[in-house]
């Protein structure tokens, strides 16, 4: 193996965060998907080697290294989870790669520890399209499909996707640390955690407490994103939330179609605990059973004020990430009414949320009749609309910028589905062009092209859960 560039990473210098593993190799492996800007970052090329590394048919000089952690999974504490099926190879450039897939590890629970193509290859173009949509997400170098059979409700083939993100700390890492009452190594997780992550605040007087804020802050910032592009995450679990505030462990997700607030992607998920609408909610509590993970070791008045910061930067985010999509200057919580307005519009006359919005970036602002969808109640939010914008004088301008803010394609489910359907027989063109796709979500598209229709009525019977 040439191991110039490649560092051990994380379970060297904290040996009990996890357990040494080694993988258990797919069959027949063959290259899925490859982002040619992650690999840049790594410096990294899709040759036969790394091929056989990320099967496991190769390995570094030391083992892979699978952590533990916790979490509380839809509402409840689980004492035990881990990676139970993927660890971590080695780290590049201040990266760690991840391979997902791997085998059975001793936080398997009963699970086979693999991941199938649809998963697989879901995590990797969700990871591309939230990237280039500007939402902070854990990347995907590539995916490694397979000849191994891999059982569910019937036969699929294995596959491993390769996730990259400089951090794979997870709120369940500090609970599992907590609830275990192992306050030592508590203690050393964070500090390794601002250390690395987080080093412009090492020095600071109050850095555990400047930490959690930064934390608050960017978990903020990607639910608003989240919001604002209509993406609903499926298991936000407090094992699925990134110390970093990426985007991360991608299961069940879905971009919506016709807006429709209280959207339930995850088919396990009975009691809709995380519709689109619960996910600033259910973020906020996932931080809140963080801040206790770590009420030994930053001071209460300090956790609360983290705490607090919480929904003004989600707001101040949604405001201006909206305001953009529809020409808000200096947008205000102010706006948020007429916002809510427009949302409600396009839910009950279920329309299609990104295909509205980018029609928006080609419409007449000065238009005496809204151009967008019909109605008394339209008609009355456009004037409101237009009181707020104002009297727009350089219309093409203002309409480049719309375009630039409201992007055209979008991984819709049924997307997603018909790449995987090719992949699964063999035929990969499909992914390759939804995939490059997908890195240029803004760049005008001719009217009928398949990627920028609504979804078709048969999508509506895919169903996603949480077994991948
Ligand atoms: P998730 O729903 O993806 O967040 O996974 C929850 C937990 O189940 C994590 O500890 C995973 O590592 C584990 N897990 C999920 N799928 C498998 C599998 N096929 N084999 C073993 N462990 C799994
Ligand atoms: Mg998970
Ligand atoms: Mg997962």
């Amino acid at each position: 193996m040439e191991l110039q560039g490649w560092q051990q990473g994380i379970g060297l210098r904290l040996p009990w965060l996890g357990s040494e593993v080694s993988a258990q190799p797919l069959q027949q492996p063959r290259w899925l998907g490859w982002s040619e800007s992650v690999a840049q970052q790594l410096g990294l090329k899709p040759d036969e080697q790394l091929l056989q590394l990320f099967s496991g048919h190769n390995q570094l000089p030391w083992a892979g290294f699978a952590q533990v952690y916790s979490g509380h999974q839809f509402g409840g504490y689980t004492p035990q989870l881990g990676d139970g099926r993927g660890m971590l190879l080695g780290m590049r450039n201040g990266y760690e790669l991840f391979a997902k897939g791997s085998g059975i590890t001793p936080y398997s629970r009963g699970g086979d520890g693999r991941a199938v193509l649809r998963s697989a290859v879901r995590e990797f173009l969700a990871s591309e399209a939230l990237h280039h949509l500007g939402i902070a997400t854990s990347r995907a170098l590539a995916v490694v499909g397979s000849s191994t059979p891999v059982y569910r409700e019937e036969v699929e083939t294995g596959a491993i996707t390769i996730r990259v993100t400089s951090s794979h700390l997870r709120f369940g890492h500090f609970e599992y640390f907590y609830y275990t009452g192992q306050q030592q190594q508590l203690e050393a997780l964070l500090q390794d955690c601002i250390e690395q992550q987080f080093s412009h605040l090492k020095d600071a007087p109050d850095a555990r407490a400047q930490w959690l804020a930064e934390v608050v802050k960017r978990t903020a910032t990607t639910v608003a994103d989240w919001q604002a592009f209509g993406f609903c995450h499926g298991v936000l679990n407090s094992d699925n939330m990134s110390i970093l505030g990426e985007t991360f462990d991608y299961g069940p997700f879905a971009f919506l179609n016709q807006f429709n607030s209280g959207y339930v992607c995850n088919h396990s998920d009975h009691s809709g605990r995380y519709a689109f609408d619960q996910q600033p909610g259910v973020a906020m509590w996932n931080l809140t059973k963080l801040a206790t993970a770590l009420s030994g070791l930053i001071p209460a008045e300090q956790l609360e004020a983290a705490l607090a910061s919480y929904e003004p930067a989600l707001v101040q985010r949604y405001l201006e990430r909206m305001g953009a999509r529809l020409g808000l200057v200096e947008p205000t919580p102010a706006d948020l009414g007429l916002l809510a307005d427009l949302l409600s519009q396009l839910q009950s006359q279920q329309a299609d949320y990104h295909l509205t919005l980018r029609q928006f970036s080609q419409l007449d602002p000065n238009a005496e009749r809204c151009p967008l969808l019909g109605g008394d109640e339209m008609q009355l939010w456009w004037q409101q609309y237009q009181q707020r914008i104002g009297v727009i004088t350089d219309v093409d301008g203002w309409q480049q910028q719309r375009a630039a803010a409201n992007p055209v394609i979008i991984l819709r489910t049924h997307l997603a589905q018909a790449a995987i359907e090719a992949a699964e027989l063999g035929d990969n063109g499909p992914l390759e062009r939804l995939h490059l796709a997908l890195t240029r979500p803004y760049d005008p598209q001719p009217q009928d092209h398949i990627y920028c229709q609504e979804a078709p009525a048969w999508s509506q019977t895919l169903t996603l859960s949480c077994s991948s």
